[in-house]
């Protein structure tokens, strides 16, 4: 059979993972000089998993890269402005460090800030790092506005992304979607046919009857996974030996007296709780693991933590973490919870949409479905997969908690390889292997390390070739740049207030 141009998509969802989508492939991609033909298909009966609020830098790039509109995003999702995590009691109870977006200072010379550091630090000195961070000093003062475009201003050396409401934002861009031509289709599949050739997916029926084919399925169907999971069977692979929190209760409270720039991860009794604040309102959560807290203790424990009044009933989601072993599999391309689940600690599922359509858009195929092109698909996004893995893991593994079985199980739990080697050479030598290069950053890694307290035993030893006082004299710039810069900013609440006219 010749191959030809494939024109015909089909999205299966409507939840986020859907319309991040729907939009780009409307938009960006072009066969032969002409849109793809991009119907989505959602269910109104089924809703969406309706959580999933805060977000990664990279967000930025991908809403420019579709020209929405910054002012009408933030209006419309009701979005503030991220500078990182602040986590809480992790490291062990009354500790707290936080996890900037960004640099910790310039070079002095060939030596990077935190080699210089780590050399002119006092010895019992485990903290002191983050006064170096720009995003750690502004996010401490309850202040933001972009960063400078010039990265060698201080003002430059920090990064941001935002936390929204990911229903709204879903609204926002199913708007911009129809504008761009996807049909939306509003109906619950109920049949999927296969060709009997190869098994490729050729229609979805709905229970109306209406019928729907497609050259290339996207499957964005959530926990069901409809077509990747239900239909071809991909199977997944569970990592809760690793990461052994399995369910969510989530609730909005009211907004607080001040609107932080960051979201906030406390440590629990037998997971985490998350507090990610809105225009409007203050998302809520506690990840716990059901083999070490009953869901009742847990809700309980959530509601004790809430720093605001409770502004509805919390809603339990229950989750396996993990990934399909094939997100790409014949003509269906699986994004978003269809494709795997890491619980939300460092924000990464819409990261992970962001990347599995970017990676789609780039790898688009004809309808031959070249095979290679879906293992360059899988290798890529596994890969991703097992990085943020690794890193989530790492929060688990360090903590020097151990007054409940559920923190003690963490200490003593088996890791994968590439973490333990990560950890051995942070250890060492203060270096950081990067697997991958589109997940996080050195400076991501040496935050966890460094707020966790794991203080590496030796340095590059290029830092030692500088001589104190140099030493002394550039760590005490750095600092004041860095508390200067940050007072020259404005309160984030009226940054956005100022933006929103
Ligand atoms: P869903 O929202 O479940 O959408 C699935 C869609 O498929 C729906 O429209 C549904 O109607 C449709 N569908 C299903 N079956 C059918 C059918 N048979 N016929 C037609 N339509 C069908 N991510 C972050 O980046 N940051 C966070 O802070 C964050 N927090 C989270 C907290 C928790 C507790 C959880 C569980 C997740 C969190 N996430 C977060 C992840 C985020 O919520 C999801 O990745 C994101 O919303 C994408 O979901 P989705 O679109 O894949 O699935």
């Amino acid at each position: 059979m010749t191959a030809g141009p494939v024109r015909k998509v089909v999205v299966i969802g409507g939840g986020t993972a859907g319309w991040m989508a729907a939009l780009p492939l409307a938009k960006l991609r072009t066969v032969g000089g002409a849109g793809l033909e991009v119907t989505l298909v959602e269910s109104a009966e089924i809703g969406t998993i309706g959580v999933g609020e805060a977000t990664l830098p990279p967000i930025r790039a991908y809403n420019a890269t579709l020209g929405l509109d910054p002012v009408e995003f933030l209006r419309k999702t009701r979005a503030t402005f991220k500078l990182g995590i602040e986590f809480c009691d992790w490291r062990r109870p009354g500790h707290r460090f936080f996890h900037g977006f960004g640099d910790f200072g310039p070079p002095l010379g060939q030596v990077d800030a935190f080699s210089c550091w780590l050399r002119h630090r006092a010895p019992d000195d485990t903290s002191s790092y983050e006064d170096w961070s720009m995003a750690t000093e502004v996010a401490r003062r309850n202040r933001f506005a972009p960063p400078d475009s010039d990265p060698r201003s201080p003002l430059g050396a920090y990064s941001y992304a935002f936390h929204f409401d990911a229903g709204l934002y879903a609204a926002f861009l199913r708007e911009q979607a129809e504008q761009a031509g996807v049909t939306r289709v509003e109906g619950t599949v109920t049949e999927v046919a296969l060709r009997p050739a190869d098994g490729f997916v050729s229609a979805v029926t709905l229970s109306d009857g209406r019928r729907i084919e497609g050259d290339l399925f996207v499957d964005c169907s959530g926990q069901r996974a409809l077509l990747i999971g239900q239909t071809l069977r991909v199977g997944y692979e569970d990592w809760s030996a690793q990461l052994p929190c399995n369910g969510a209760w989530a609730v909005p409270s009211e907004s607080a007296a001040q609107l932080t720039p960051f979201t906030r991860s406390t440590a629990r009794s037998a997971g985490w709780q998350w507090r990610i604040p809105l225009q409007h309102r203050i998302g809520n959560g506690m990840v716990f693991a059901s083999d070490f807290i009953g869901k009742e203790a847990a809700r309980e424990e959530l509601l004790q933590g809430l720093d605001t009044p409770a502004l509805a009933d919390p809603r339990l989601i229950n989750f396996t973490t993990g990934r399909r072993h094939r997100v790409w599999e014949r003509n269906v391309v699986a994004i978003g919870l269809s494709s795997g689940f890491l619980e939300p600690l460092e924000s990464t599922a819409i990261q992970l949409i962001i990347d599995g359509v970017g990676r789609l858009i780039e790898l688009f195929p004809d309808t031959s479905f070249a095979p290679a092109l879906a293992a360059e698909y899988n290798r890529r996004m596994h890969r991703q997969y097992e990085s943020i893995r690794d890193f989530i893991v790492l929060h688990y593994k360090l903590t020097q908690r151990d007054d409940t079985p559920f923190w003690r199980h963490c200490a003593a739990m088996p890791i994968p390889d590439t973490l333990a080697h990560q950890i051995d050479l942070f250890r060492s030598s203060g270096r950081v292997a990067i697997y991958d290069p589109e997940s996080f950053r050195e400076s991501s890694w040496i935050s966890l390390f460094m707020g966790l307290g794991a203080v590496p035993a030796h340095h590059d030893p290029q830092a030692d070739a500088l001589p104190p006082n140099v030493l002394a004299e550039y760590a005490r710039r750095v600092r004041a740049t860095v508390v200067a810069s940050a007072d020259s900013l404005p309160e984030h609440a009226a940054y956005i207030h100022r933006q929103l006219g």
